[in-house]
């Protein structure tokens, strides 16, 4: 049985569905919204229901948009030669916080995942051929992450690319900047050997 009312049983039930969230923090949350102003709480439904409504996948790099191609895309001056190949629109986010790559991206929304029943068909690997097909890319940079899942996806990509003649890059692995070699797990250090440089 539940010591709350109906109506707070219901929001802390909904909070629990977001991720990262369990009960306790939902019932933080949940009382959190309750002892917010009517205005407060006004502005955050407002916000969740014009993030729904506005937001809309580019249909070429599939990345979340308030527009349809979005600004990346659109914008001429970003290098077209080149495409950073990534799993989540997060990632997006993060690499274009370094200010260091200045081409296109692509979100495949998820890695090749067998155990998980996720083939290559599942995820936007398609639609990245069929734009490689217009031959103006000559480089796609596989940024997925180092992980079983992301690793085997890239392979995946790398093998179908290659025949097009275009370049396939992975991003260098390896021990974090200020990390300690005793500390670093076996297959960072594995993909730190494998990807050394000359000095
Ligand atoms: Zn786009």
């Amino acid at each position: 049985m539940s010591y709350y009312s109906p109506s707070i049983e219901k929001l802390i039930e909904n909070f629990e569905k977001l991720p990262s969230i369990g009960n306790k923090t939902a019932i933080r949350l949940a009382f959190h919204i309750l002892n917010s102003s009517e205005e407060e709480t006004n502005e955050f439904i407002k916000s969740i229901q014009e993030a729904k409504k506005n937001l809309k996948f580019c249909s070429k790099c599939y990345n979340i948009s308030d527009t349809d191609p979005c600004e990346i895309c659109k914008n001429a001056t970003r290098d077209q030669s080149k495409i950073c190949v990534v799993e989540d629109v997060k990632d997006v986010v993060a690499i274009e916080k370094i200010h260091e790559y200045k081409g296109l991206y692509h979100v495949l929304h998820g890695t090749i995942s067998p155990m998980d029943g996720i083939g290559p068909e599942d995820i936007k690997i398609k639609e990245l051929l069929s734009r490689l097909m217009e031959g103006t890319v000559k480089e796609v940079i596989l940024a997925t992450n180092p992980k079983v899942e992301g690793e085997a996806t890239a392979m995946y990509i790398s093998k179908l690319i290659k025949p097009m003649g275009i370049k396939a890059t992975r991003l260098a692995h390896g021990i974090p900047v200020g990390g300690d070699l005793e500390y670093t797990d076996e297959f960072t250090l594995g993909k730190a050997f494998e990807g050394r440089v000359e000095l």
